[in-house]
């Protein structure tokens, strides 16, 4: 066993209210610069939907992330090295500048400076890129929020394409018999990341410490294969710099034990930060199992138990410290990962083992229930309404597991008993243990999700190692922090994603 630590994030989808504020602050604290103007480290999509860039999860056609080959091994789904270094001058498979949007402005100026006249004045759009003015915009990094131009959009949505033999006409995107839900996205800090294996001059590497995974600046070359082979699409190129960027996780404030910033200022309260254990050695295999529907529970098997004494000796002894080991027994990610079973991995099938994962939604369930005028938080009519609402469990699954409905079945019978227990709670009516056996948990269970779900507290959804806090003074040293700080007032232009070269894995 060889025990690894890694920051991860959780996402509760139920309570995401589509706000954008993460997408804002994380772009204000590090792409708001030349050559980043289209870049959102987070954004927020809406589903169904075709995501940013456009058609993200179309494998066929951008080639992302590893495929299993016949003997069992994995590859990059771009080819080999051979092949990947014949296209590095024309990649047919890396998104272009229409599939994120062209980014513009107005001619604000216009507006005040106009000579006093019959005409009303006006601020035309104009591009960020070239300053030329733009006839039409016709998409945009969230052009389909809250299902707008869905009928038109919608249905090509990749999944939806995917699902669309098997459910057919049941899929309708006119409003009132549409259902939908916010994704919000980040770099998923994966375990088997593809953006690392397909980078040709080693620039991108995952840091041993956290599993925080970089781009090194000095030794980027700008070749691209990086976007080309993350399933996500969340390594971007800066036209400016001429080098790969992406998401950092914030890591100037996760070695101070802070947040990151997209987690600090979530409006909805509904992403949790902590640390994972995992058998480093397991990885490779979990990755490569045939069946993709196994591809879940076989992530989930590199998971380690931080209150299992034998981990705890084994982690020691790998070099986590103690207060590493505090966070993992304390943290609210292996909670709601691996004790209660109720977050599920952005696309297993992509086999770059995601480390943010999600609570699928319940509200689609729920909203159909009460618009059919039955009670909408009564166990009963949930646990029905899951099994016989097949659309949205069929999406979510082809989200979230590959495909496979009966996890996700699991994750939404979990969430629903809650509700349904915890009402009953709430009103000051005896407990019903019955309803939580029928999902195989407790009431006490049942209560202690509750509490994490529902109303965590700040320190309760980021647990993030104090040591990193008590290092705090040497990695200021170590790194100009007081200059660098995203979050602080980092000069416009400043590049801030090599700080800590000299903390790579080996
Ligand atoms: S999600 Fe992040 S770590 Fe995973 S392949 Fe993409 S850029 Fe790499
Ligand atoms: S800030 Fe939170 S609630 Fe708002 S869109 Fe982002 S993830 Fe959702």
């Amino acid at each position: 066993m060889r025990v690894m630590a890694q920051i991860a994030m959780v996402m509760n989808l139920d309570k995401c209210i589509g706000c954008h504020t993460c997408s804002v602050t994380c772009k204000q604290a590090w792409t708001n610069r030349q050559g980043t103007e289209y870049v959102w480290f987070n954004n927020v999509e809406t589903l169904p939907g075709q995501g940013y860039p456009r058609r993200w999860e179309d494998q066929e056609k951008w080639r992302g992330g590893w495929e299993r080959t016949r003997s069992g091994t994995l590859r990059l789904r771009a080819g080999s090295r051979l092949k990947r270094l014949g296209n590095i001058f024309a990649n047919p498979e890396l998104p272009g500048i229409d599939d994120y949007y062209q980014p513009w402005t107005y001619e604000y100026k216009n507006l005040i400076d106009a000579p006093a006249g019959d005409d009303l004045p006006v601020a035309r759009p104009v591009s960020s890129l070239t300053g030329e003015p733009l006839d039409t915009i016709e998409w945009g990094p969230n052009w389909d929020d809250n299902l707008g131009g869905a009928p038109r959009n919608a249905p090509r949505d990749p999944i939806v394409e995917k699902i669309r033999d098997e459910v057919g006409e049941r899929i309708r995107f006119e409003f009132e018999q549409s259902f939908m839900f916010y994704l919000p996205r980040v770099c998923e800090h994966c375990l088997n990341p593809a953006c690392v294996s397909s980078c040709p001059s080693g620039a991108m590497y995952k840091r041993e410490e956290d599993g925080i995974v970089l781009v090194d600046q000095d030794d980027c070359r700008g070749w691209r294969m990086c976007v080309t082979g993350c399933p996500y699409k969340k390594v971007y190129f800066n036209h400016s710099t001429g080098k790969a960027e992406k998401c950092t996780f914030c890591f100037p404030r996760i070695e101070v034990g802070l947040p990151t910033v997209c987690s600090e200022t979530c409006v909805g309260r509904m992403r949790y930060l902590g640390v994972m254990l995992y058998d480093a050695d397991k990885v490779t295999e979990a990755a490569s199992v045939e069946d993709e529907h196994d591809l879940y529970p076989s992530q989930l098997g590199c998971f380690l138990d931080p209150h299992d004494p034998a981990v705890v000796a084994a982690a020691k002894a790998s070099g986590i410290t103690h207060e590493w080991i505090e966070a993992a027994r304390r943290s609210p990610v292996y909670d709601l990962i691996a004790t209660y079973q109720v977050a599920l991995p952005l696309h297993p099938e992509y086999r770059t083992m995601p480390m943010v994962w999600y609570v699928p939604p319940l509200s689609p369930v729920v909203e159909a229930v009460a618009a059919s005028g039955h009670d909408g938080e009564d166990a009963g009519n949930l646990f029905g309404a899951i099994d016989a609402l097949r659309i949205p469990v069929e999406y979510l699954a082809e989200l979230l597991t590959a495909g496979d409905t009966v996890p996700v079945e699991a994750v939404l019978h979990r969430m629903a008993a809650m509700r349904a227990y915890m009402r009953r709670v709430n009103l000051g009516e005896e407990r019903d243990e019955s309803i939580a056996a029928a999902v195989g948990l407790t009431g006490p269970e049942l209560e202690d999700l509750f509490r994490l779900l529902a109303i965590a507290k700040y320190e309760d959804r980021y647990v993030v190692p104090s040591a990193a806090r008590a290092d705090a003074d040497a990695l200021a040293e170590a790194h100009p922090l007081d200059d660098a700080c995203p979050v602080g007032e980092a000069a416009p232009g400043r590049v801030l994603l090599n700080l800590s070269p000299t903390r790579r894995s080996a």
